[in-house]
């Protein structure tokens, strides 16, 4: 349309651009040659059983405080970290920095005795076949049970990853570790692909829940995961409950655990004990 044809238009987008990819940039460069592990910062976002009407974990979430970048979230920082070979160090910085917060917690509250904390792990990692073994012993290293902690991979990561993956999966799930599958949904995969695959949760992908009232497709697609894991008895979690009308809508399809701002967004490491302690189930 003429708008989009007009010269100030195309300035206007062209300084946007310009300035998004200068940003990309900066941030290729320090995360290459002055990267810090020190800056990270890891929130967590509760994960609630929506059948015994409890909290049932916490997901990590990492996030980047650079003097000069200032505050950035995964989107941002991830995908450049991934291509310039460093997310593993990312990720093993957030299994550190969630192991240790494990450990502190539950020196100040039991109400965290039973909850399971998961933390992301990239695609990239899946190649290594010491993944396993080098989880396990940071876990011991704090002192926590492996049923303290599960790990999150994505459909999309499994699938191209899956004699490794599965051989990695395979060790976690002896070791007690949990395993979850991530952003259910969205990838290419069925039922299945999942099948042999060793596993005890399935999350779906949040775009199912945001979009189930706006879109007859996606509440049919919503419906039809849930059931069939239902039949599968695969528990499910279902992320982006984020009105109480999501709840409504989780808890009448029978979804075992719901994720989303309606319980909580990611939350700082020290309000943990805080929230553990006066959740209920609203
Ligand atoms: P994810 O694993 O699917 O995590 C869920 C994302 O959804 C988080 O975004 C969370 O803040 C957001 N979310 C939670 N509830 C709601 C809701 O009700 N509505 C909406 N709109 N969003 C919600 P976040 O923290 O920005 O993380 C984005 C992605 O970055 C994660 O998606 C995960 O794939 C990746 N990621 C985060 N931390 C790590 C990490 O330590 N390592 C790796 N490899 N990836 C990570
Ligand atoms: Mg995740
Ligand atoms: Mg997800
Ligand atoms: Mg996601």
């Amino acid at each position: 349309e003429a708008k989009y044809n007009s010269p100030k238009y195309f300035r206007v987008f062209n300084q946007k651009l310009h300035s998004r990819v200068r940003k990309t940039i900066e941030i290729e460069q320090i995360l290459t040659n002055e990267f810090d592990p020190e800056e990270l910062v890891v929130q967590y976002q509760p994960i609630i059983d929506l059948e015994q009407r409890r909290l049932a974990g916490f997901e990590a979430l990492v996030r980047w405080q650079n003097p000069r970048l200032g505050y950035l979230f995964p989107d941002q920082f991830l995908p450049v970290a991934e291509e310039i070979g460093i997310i593993s160090k990312i990720d093993e910085a957030v299994l550190e920095l969630t192991c240790a917060n494990i450990a502190q917690w539950r020196q100040q509250t039991t109400a965290l005795d039973h909850i399971r904390v998961s933390v992301n792990l990239s695609q990239n990692e899946l190649v290594d076949l010491n993944l396993a073994q080098r989880i396990i012993k940071t876990v011991e290293r704090y002192g926590l049970k492996p049923s303290d902690l599960a790990i999150e991979v994505t459909e999309s990561a499994l699938m191209s990853n899956v004699r490794f993956g599965k051989r990695i999966l395979m060790d976690l799930r002896e070791s007690g570790i949990g395993i979850h599958i991530d952003d259910f949904g969205t990838g290419y995969s069925s039922f299945g692909h999942l099948a042999d695959l060793p596993f005890d949760v399935l999350k779906v992908d949040k775009s199912f829940l945001l979009q189930a009232h706006e879109s007859v497709q996606r509440m049919t697609v919503l419906e039809a995961l849930v059931r069939m894991s239902k039949s599968l008895e695969i528990p499910v979690v279902v992320e982006g409950v984020e009105e109480r009308e999501h709840l409504d809508l989780v808890c009448a399809l029978g979804c075992r655990y719901g994720q989303g701002y309606h319980f909580a967004k990611p939350i700082d490491r020290d309000k943990v004990v805080d929230f553990a302690e006066t959740f209920s189930f609203a």
